[in-house]
């Protein structure tokens, strides 16, 4: 076993994709885990670039399995999507990133949204609407302080997604765009969807410095969601460079190892209690 420290992940041999176990293993081994609660989410804290001060949490899920340690998402979120779990997986992240962040508020700490990723399966269910807002109900927290992130490929089937995210945006609960840019090449859905904020993805900040192509994306896509009147966080951050540049080119947020890496939720409330800065 390695230590991956940043991400708070021990990472087991790779080979463990590729080979020995099966999908209906690793899909038997995800529904296992469930019962047995071994998922946990890790925050990750996002930054305002202008004033450096916290402004909220992105959840990642994490799988500490008894042999293998800290499980990655990417290692098993495709069998969850594949095998239909990551409805189970997404509504329990989801209840818990909600119940957590209320947890906060009512430790008195500072309260700030709280960002969940929401898979297109999930997207797809028929109540996803009607489950968030009895999750909101049954947790206490307040929608503003929920924020969905989606992908473009939700965002793009404009028709299907017009009726959800209008609902949920009338509940409260903001809408970001995640991984922006690595998708599709239209953004027509961007002025006939309420999307609060993109997510610049992280390939486009991580060779900032010496790449003028990523350079001249970044810059365009911060100008253009500010001419939409859409927030604008970039993800992946690692370096002072970096959120120089996006500081001068009036980047909103940022999220990455420069601020923080995910951590546990004990330590995030530590940091919440210190009102933690950049
Ligand atoms: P994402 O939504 O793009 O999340 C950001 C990923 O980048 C996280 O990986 C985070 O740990 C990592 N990261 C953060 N800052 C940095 C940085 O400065 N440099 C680098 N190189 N990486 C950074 P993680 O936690 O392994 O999650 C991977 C992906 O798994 C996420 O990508 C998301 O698509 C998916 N995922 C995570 N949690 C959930 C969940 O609860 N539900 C669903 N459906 N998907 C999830
Ligand atoms: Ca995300
Ligand atoms: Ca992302
Ligand atoms: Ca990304």
């Amino acid at each position: 076993l390695k230590e991956n420290g940043r991400n708070g992940c021990l990472l087991y041999d790779p080979a463990f994709e590729h080979t020995a176990i099966n999908k209906l293993t690793l899909q038997h081994e995800l529904m296992e885990a469930m019962s047995r609660r071994q998922f946990l989410l890790y925050y990750q804290p996002q930054y305002d670039l202008r004033s450096g001060r916290l402004v909220g949490f992105e959840a990642l899920i994490r799988w500490r399995h008894p042999e293998r340690g800290m499980v990655p998402p990417s290692h098993f979120i495709p069998a969850a999507e594949e095998s239909g779990l990551i409805m189970t997986l997404g509504d329990w992240v989801l209840f818990e990133a909600c119940r957590q962040n209320r947890a906060w508020q009512r430790a008195g700490l500072p309260s700030y949204p709280i960002s969940v990723n929401l898979s297109i399966r999930q997207f797809a269910q028929p109540n996803l609407v009607g489950r968030i807002a009895e999750i909101l109900d049954e947790t206490g927290l307040a929608a503003p302080y929920l924020k969905l992130e989606i992908t473009e490929s939700i965002a793009m089937d404009v028709e299907r997604a017009t009726a959800i995210l209008e609902s949920l945006s009338d509940l409260g609960v903001g809408i970001s765009v995640d991984d922006f840019g690595t998708g599709y090449s239209s953004f027509s859905y961007l002025k006939r969807l309420p999307i609060d904020c993109l997510k610049i993805d992280r390939s486009f900040v991580r060779d900032i410095h010496q790449d003028p192509n990523d350079r001249a994306i970044v810059a365009a896509i911060i100008a253009m969601a500010h001419n939409l009147q859409i927030g604008v966080i970039a993800e992946g951050v690692e370096t002072e460079e970096q959120v120089r540049f996006l500081q001068q080119h009036a980047c909103d947020e940022m999220q990455g190892y420069y601020g923080s890496p995910p951590l546990p939720a004990e330590e995030a409330g530590t940091m919440l209690g210190r009102d933690h800065g950049l």
